[in-house]
């Protein structure tokens, strides 16, 4: 069913506590994570607590949790200090656009010039 916990999912394992990461924030619908290869000073994954394959199929079956989401993604750009200089947020979504971990999560970054486009 849409949203449970799957077996073989390392941020299902993550919610679960089976696997080890470094939490900056939990709301009662998201965990906030440090990425374990950080690409800026500030790289953190906010993800909904229930299982779906990406952001926009998280939009389209939890549309409160994407919600909750991107609220959280400014929170921890808030709790880290760069809320005020700017901060991006990535969904990565699909193979092709560099997804690897296929539950719905957001990084956000920041704390270094962030160069647009991205490349
Ligand atoms: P994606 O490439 O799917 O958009 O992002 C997946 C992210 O998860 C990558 O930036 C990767 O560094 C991060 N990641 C992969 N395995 C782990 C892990 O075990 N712990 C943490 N904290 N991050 C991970
Ligand atoms: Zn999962």
């Amino acid at each position: 069913m849409a949203g449970e916990p799957q077996a073989d999912c390392l941020f299902c394992k993550i919610v679960a506590g089976d696997v080890p990461a470094t939490i900056v924030r939990e709301t009662e619908t998201t965990v906030a994570f440090r990425d374990i290869n950080p690409q800026a000073p500030t790289h953190v994954l906010v993800i909904p607590k229930e299982h779906h394959r990406d952001a926009a199929t998280l939009a389209a079956e939890a549309p409160q949790a994407a919600a909750d989401v991107l609220r959280e993604a400014r929170e921890v750009a808030v709790h880290d200090g760069v809320e005020a200089t700017g901060y991006r947020v990535v969904f990565n979504t699909g193979s092709g656009a560099g997804q690897t971990v296929f539950h719905a999560h957001a990084h956000v970054l920041g704390g270094r010039g962030l160069n647009w486009p991205p490349g």
